[in-house]
């Protein structure tokens, strides 16, 4: 740490409790691969996460099913995205020891997973503890002051990865980032639960396709739960859901409208909302399922609020629409992406969905069998940062691009790649990210498993 900077830390008298070679903010799908892969690249690594388990919204925040690893043929996001990917799944009994989509989550054996993985790995990790400052000078981050049960301190590094989602640290250190659609609208954001005690057997066969939320037709509970004027809180027909154990089902269902992230008072105003909602859902179930919902409960709700859309940090490169429409494939790409712009409506968009004229989902074509676009480096790297990186949903990229990349899948790949990319930062006698050998990434990468197209155009 700078001069200044020491001076600063005993003004706020916040002490300096640990150095580490590499910080990894934020324990989610981003920032376990990236910590995971920088310790196995032999550095010292911090991971800091603000909740009490790893995983964030794939265990945290109850997210029921993985989206899908594969292009339609094969898996695609590999290295260490597979391997969590085939941990996850190996717990799971419903699922099949080849399916690639969709599969369910079963949320405490993931957190296990990453644990030991984390563990393996050789990294610290520090639970409930919350990144809230940087020290930072001329684009070099120095410290993360974070708060927990020791007060504030300060923890030193060389080179830091934001797996925030938010872009915590990126922009605390100085990126700039934007948020939202050009109209202003971020995503919508859902409050992940679960019930148990479902008769499983008859939501499996007796109830079937009439749980789905697409290809609508009167008889499915989604549309009658929306049309039921008692369940206000249920005010359009997202409603997805899987059997993540037995007799437990996991729903990623309902909406809450313009929720900003970073407004502490706005998400604990929607955390109660969500709660709400779980049991209007649960209470809707009964009255139009009873036949596997009539003695369920609420099991959990997640402990995180589900967040879909928040800062996209100014990288170095924009991944945009466009470069998913061309199926684009970049010379400094870490890894490939297959899944479609899966943006939900918002609120100016909810009219349409209740009337039924709203197209979800398919504002863009989604991919035939085999196809994929590149994801680069650069999007990784903030412009006029010089030893931070971003993984995870807080990527450079347009809102639209966003929508498939925020996902787990490719959180997982961009964080792993983040990973051994701030490891050969820390090596430079001046870290900086920017200047990382691409090819030699990539070399690596690919010796880990990583699925790339260097020799497309
Ligand atoms: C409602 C919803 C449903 C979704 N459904 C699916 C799905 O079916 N399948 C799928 O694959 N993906 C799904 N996604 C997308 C996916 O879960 C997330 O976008 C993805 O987990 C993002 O990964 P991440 O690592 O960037 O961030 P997160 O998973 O959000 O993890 C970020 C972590 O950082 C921690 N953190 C944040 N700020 C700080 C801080 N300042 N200090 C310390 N720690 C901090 C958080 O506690 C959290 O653990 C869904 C997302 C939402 C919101």
């Amino acid at each position: 740490m700078t001069k200044d900077g020491l001076t600063q830390s005993l003004q706020l008298d916040v002490p300096v409790r640990g150095q580490y070679d590499v910080i990894v903010a934020g324990g989610g799908p981003a920032g376990c691969a990236a910590a995971i892969a920088c310790a196995r690249e032999g550095r010292n690594t911090l991971l800091i996460e603000g909740t009490t388990a790893l995983g964030g919204m794939g265990t945290m925040g109850l997210v029921p099913a993985w989206c899908p690893f594969s292009d339609k043929e094969k898996l695609i996001y590999r290295g260490l995205a597979g391997e969590i990917f085939r941990r996850s799944r190996a717990q799971v009994p419903n699922a099949g020891p080849h399916d690639l989509d969709w599969v369910p989550i079963n949320a405490e054996a993931l957190k296990r997973i990453y644990d030991d993985m984390v563990e393996d790995a050789g990294v610290t990790v520090l639970f409930q503890s919350q990144v809230c400052g940087v020290q930072a000078q001329a684009g070099r981050a120095e410290a993360v002051m974070i708060q927990n049960k020791q007060g504030l301190s300060f923890y030193t590094a060389r080179v830091f990865i934001d797996c925030t989602g938010d872009g915590d640290v990126a922009v605390m250190a100085g990126a700039g980032c934007e948020v939202g659609n050009p109209g202003g609208y971020v995503q919508p954001s859902t409050h992940c639960f679960t019930l148990g005690h479902v008769d499983t057997y008859a939501y499996e066969h007796v109830l079937g396709d009439r749980m789905r939320n697409y290809d609508l037709t009167d008889d499915c509970i989604c549309l009658q739960l929306m049309r039921d004027p008692e369940l206000d809180l249920i005010v359009d027909t997202h409603f997805c859901n899987s059997l993540v154990a037995p007799g437990t089902v996991g729903f990623n269902a309902g909406h809450i409208f313009e929720l900003d992230s970073t407004d502490p008072v706005a998400v604990s105003r929607a955390l109660m909302q969500g709660r709400r909602l779980a049991q209007q859902f649960l209470v809707g179930l009964k009255r139009y399922a009873p036949e596997a919902f009539a003695n369920a409960y609420v099991a959990q709700t997640g402990p995180l609020m589900g967040i879909r859309e928040s800062r996209r940090i100014l990288c170095d490169y924009r991944l945009t629409v466009e470069d998913y429409l061309a199926r684009r494939s970049f010379p400094d790409e870490i890894g490939r992406n297959s899944y479609y712009v899966d943006v939900h409506q918002n609120s100016s968009e909810l009219q349409a969905v209740q009337e039924g004229t709203f197209i979800a989902d398919n504002r863009f074509e989604r991919y035939g069998k085999g196809e994929s676009h590149g994801i680069p480096y650069r999007s990784l790297v903030p412009v006029g940062l010089e030893n931070v990186l971003v993984a995870g949903r807080c990527i450079g990229s347009d809102s639209l691009i966003n929508g498939s990349v925020r996902v787990m899948p490719p959180c997982l790949v961009t964080g792993e790649a983040a990973g051994i990319a701030a490891a050969m930062a820390w090596e430079m006698p001046t870290p900086n990210v920017h200047a990382v050998p691409v090819e030699r990434l990539q070399e690596k990468l690919l010796g880990y498993g990583a699925y790339l197209h260097l020799d497309a155009e």
